[in-house]
């Protein structure tokens, strides 16, 4: 049977090649460990499937962003080791402690609310110290940083945290070369020596994204935080390398309707588009509530049968059409490539580039609306 019999739109999200990629990074990492990135549904991939074929791929660690991504994976069985980074006040620090959660602190405030909430479940939290070395977004920048290990410090000597990580991010790994790279790295190593003479020993540093694990050895310290490169999407496309990762979302859709069209009459939305000769159209039924972007409206390629083709005209809440040429022979029911492969069609990466945007909000967009078919 036909697991996409009467699906308009789905995902196929190809878990044999995520383990793949996950072995890849490992490959050029061996000597750190290794956090896999499933933050955000796992960039679109599903949260659950992905971090267990993480773990699979012999992830020692999952990352995410949002305490309640962190909850939903130990809620679901998972017990590999996981840190969460965002928090604001109010943040059930609890919960994390509870859950065996290890969460971030860029300030003494978020400190002290996760040393209240240890002190309230009798238990020390696990806690990685974030360092602004120049992204400048999270961790604590400039003299901030001492004045965090020290606050640090005193909650570890009492007995209410345990710092294990010391950590940052980087502005431009995807820029080999860019001095930036070196900059951060020289910062963060500064930053930790200043950790350790304070007495704060962490067991883990870690700075390097997809990136950096690919293109920056030098970063790759104790744990490697991969994303992006484990979807099988490159983060540094003008490099004429993909590494060998192999991408794993396919986002297809099928016909719903052929029609002929003639020459110069508009179509969609605006009737940006109209075709030269008459043609034969296809009605695809995605939009942007499926997150296909607006944007992608007469620039983005599909695939449909042996034929390469663009959007034509506006891109809908729920659908899109597409020019098939005069002779086509395609019918409602075809099955359209919108993304996935190189074999297949055209790419995650060629979505980005037709859009002007990154792989990463391509597939980290497409909504949840859109059955995810894992294999
Ligand atoms: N580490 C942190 C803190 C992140 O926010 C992200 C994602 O943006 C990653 C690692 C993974 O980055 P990438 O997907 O570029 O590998």
């Amino acid at each position: 049977t036909d697991a996409t019999a009467g699906l308009t739109v789905w995902a196929e999200i190809d878990l044999d090649a995520f383990e793949d990629n996950v072995r890849t990074l490992r490959a050029r990492a061996p000597h750190s460990q290794l956090m896999a990135v499933v933050k955000a549904d796992g960039y679109g991939h599903g949260l659950l499937p992905v971090a267990r074929a993480a773990v699979r791929a012999g992830a020692d660690w999952l990352g995410v962003a949002q305490p309640t991504e962190a909850f939903a994976l130990r809620d679901a069985g998972v017990t590999t080791r996981i840190l969460t980074w965002l928090s604001v006040p109010g943040t059930d620090f609890a919960g994390a402690v509870r859950r065996d959660i290890d969460v971030s602190a860029s300030a003494p405030w978020t400190l002290d609310a996760i040393a209240g909430a240890a002190r309230s479940e009798g238990r020390s939290a696990r806690v990685h110290l974030k360092v602004d070395t120049g992204l400048g977004r999270g961790g604590a920048f400039g003299t901030d940083w001492p004045t965090l290990v020290e606050h640090a410090r005193r909650l570890e000597s009492e007995g209410a945290i345990s710092v294990v990580g010391i950590w940052t991010h980087f502005a431009m790994a995807d820029a080999p070369e860019h001095p930036t790279v070196l900059a951060q790295q020289d910062t963060f190593f500064e930053a930790v020596a200043t950790a350790e003479r304070a007495g704060v020993r962490p067991e883990v540093r870690h700075l390097a994204n997809s990136a950096a694990t690919l293109v920056h050895p030098a970063a790759h310290a104790d744990l490697v935080r991969p994303g992006i490169a484990m979807y099988g999407l490159s983060p540094v496309p003008e490099v004429a390398d993909d590494f060998g990762l192999r991408p794993v979302m396919t986002l297809r859709a099928r016909l719903a309707l052929v029609k002929r069209w003639p020459a110069g009459r508009g179509i969609s939305y605006g009737h940006v588009y109209a075709p030269e000769v008459d043609t034969v159209v296809g009605l695809v039924p995605a939009g942007y509530a499926d997150g296909v972007p607006r944007s992608a409206t007469n620039v983005a390629p599909v695939q449909v049968g042996a034929r390469r083709t663009t959007i034509a005209g506006r891109v809908c809440m729920d659908q899109f059409v597409v020019d098939l040429g005069p002779d086509s022979a395609a019918a409602a029911g075809d099955v359209v490539t919108l993304f996935g492969k190189p074999s297949e069609g055209p790419t995650a990466q060629d979505w980005a580039d037709a859009t002007e945007t990154i792989s990463y909000e391509i597939v980290t967009r497409i909504g949840a609306r859109v059955p995810r078919l894992w294999s």
